[in-house]
């Protein structure tokens, strides 16, 4: 067994979500359960197209954006399912993305591209700021906080036990 994978299972009920395969909504905050109930979106504005507002939320209009109230805003939605952005070619589609000249905030996709990729992230990121609150990424390089392994050693600090 992976190394990974025999973490991931001393810490048994404690991991809440299906790794690379459920998320929690940026709307509802409820649990995403496949990623085909899932859906990507973010929005442009400006001449220039300038693209922001990334999220991770529900195949759902009570999630989604709602188009309409955003171009009052002067902004347009630009979106996709979930399963389109996960898996090798989701990761060449977000690469490819952030090549393009026209993010507002870089790291704001980098952070899609973490949830969407990076085993066990998703999970870990809820407990972000206590954890940093209590300095448990006090003295790591930038790298490590990201880590796989970290993120499962995050959520054996934080997580709960059903
Ligand atoms: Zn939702």
């Amino acid at each position: 067994m992976e190394k990974l994978e025999m973490q991931a299972k001393i810490l048994g009920s404690k991991i809440k979500l299906k790794s690379l395969q459920q998320w929690i909504c940026d709307s509802c905050g409820g649990v995403i359960e496949k990623p085909e109930d899932g859906w990507f979106e973010w929005y442009t504005e400006g001449d220039e197209f300038i693209a922001s507002g990334y999220r991770i939320v529900h195949h759902d209009q009570r999630c989604m954006y709602n188009e309409h109230s955003l171009f009052h805003q002067g902004k347009s939605v630009s979106d996709g399912h979930l399963d389109d952005f996960v898996g090798p070619d989701g990761l060449v589609y977000l690469t490819r993305m952030l090549e393009l000249d026209n993010l507002k905030d870089k790291s704001e996709l980098i952070e899609m591209i973490r949830r969407l990729h990076v085993p066990y992230y998703e999970e870990a990121r809820q407990y972000w700021a206590q954890a940093e609150e209590d300095g448990f990424f006090d003295g790591s390089n930038e790298v490590w906080p990201y880590l796989p392994s970290t993120c499962l050693r995050l959520i054996g600090e934080y997580g709960k036990r059903d």
